[in-house]
C-alpha cells in the first residue's frame, strides 16, 4: 500500500519537506524527540525560525511539536519523509549508474531532484532501476509502501584488531569525506582488515583489499559502515 497516511490534497512545500527529512534523520528514523536547537544547528537556520516551521508543520499534523520538548514525526510526517528520502537515493542511484557521475558528486543534484512532484516518473525510475535496496552510498531506499531495510549497523571502529569486513555504507556522505575516501582507495564492497588500533589517538591501521596498508583516523573509522565478513 502506499504512503496510507497521507491525504494527498494536503501539499507540502520545498522547505517542508527538507524540514521533515532532517527531522527523520537526526530522530534515528523518526524514532526520537529532535530539539529545535539541533534542528537549527544542522539546517543553519534561527532557532526563531525554525520554531515557526515547527509550528506550521504541526498545525498540518505533521509533527508533534512542544515548545520544551521539541519536535517528534507523525505517521503522515514520516510518511512525507520517506518519499523525499525515497526520490533523493534513486536519483542519486541513478545519476551514478546512468550519467556517469561518481558517488561525491551526487548528493547536491539530487537535493534538488528529490522535490520533483511526479509520483509516476518515480515509479518508473525505480523500475528502470531494478527496483534496488541501497543508494551508492549504501543507504537503504525505501520501496513504493515505505519500508526500508537496515542494512549497516556496525562501524570500523568497532571492529577488533585481525577482524575483516566489507564496506557497506558511509555514515557521512559529504563530498569532502567521499573524496578523501577515492584518493585511499574506498569504495562500497571494499574489503578491509583491520591490522593495529592505537590507543594513543584511536587511529587504525587498515588493509585494503589485501593490497596496501592505510592509516586512518578515529573520526573517518567511525565514518565506516561495515559488515564483519
Ligand atoms: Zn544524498
Amino acid at each position: 500500500m502506499r504512503w496510507k497516511h497521507l491525504n494527498e490534497t494536503s501539499m507540502i512545500n520545498l522547505a517542508e519537506e527538507n524540514y521533515l527529512k532532517t527531522i527523520f534523520n537526526l530522530s534515528g528514523n523518526g524514532k526520537e524527540n529532535v530539539s529545535t536547537s539541533a534542528i537549527s544547528d544542522f539546517m543553519e537556520n534561527k532557532p526563531s525560525s525554525v520554531t515557526d516551521m515547527l509550528k506550521k508543520l504541526s498545525d498540518k499534523s505533521l509533527i508533534n511539536y512542544k515548545r520544551y520538548n521539541g519536535a517528534y514525526l507523525t505517521p503522515a510526517g514520516k510518511d512525507e519523509a520517506l518519499k523525499v528520502i525515497r526520490k533523493h537515493r534513486l536519483w542519486e542511484l541513478f545519476l551514478v549508474k546512468h550519467l556517469a557521475f561518481s558517488w561525491h558528486e551526487v548528493h547536491e543534484i539530487a537535493e534538488q531532484l528529490e522535490h520533483v512532484k511526479s509520483e509516476l516518473l518515480i515509479d518508473r525510475l525505480d523500475k528502470f532501476l531494478g527496483y534496488p535496496s541501497s543508494d551508492p552510498h549504501g543507504d537503504p531506499i525505501p520501496g513504493i509502501d515505505g519500508k526500508y531495510r537496515l542494512i549497516n549497523n556496525k562501524t570500523l571502529g568497532e571492529l577488533a584488531e585481525g577482524e575483516r569486513c566489507v564496506l557497506t555504507g558511509v555514515k557521512n556522505s559529504s563530498s569532502e569525506f567521499l573524496k578523501y575516501l577515492n584518493e585511499i582507495n574506498i569504495s562500497l564492497n571494499t574489503r578491509i582488515r583491520v591490522l593495529k588500533k592505537y590507543a594513543f589517538d584511536g587511529s587504525v591501521l587498515i588493509k585494503i583489499n589485501e593490497k596496501h596498508r592505510q592509516t586512518v583516523s578515529r573520526e573517518v573509522s567511525k565514518n565506516l559502515l561495515i559488515t564483519p565478513i
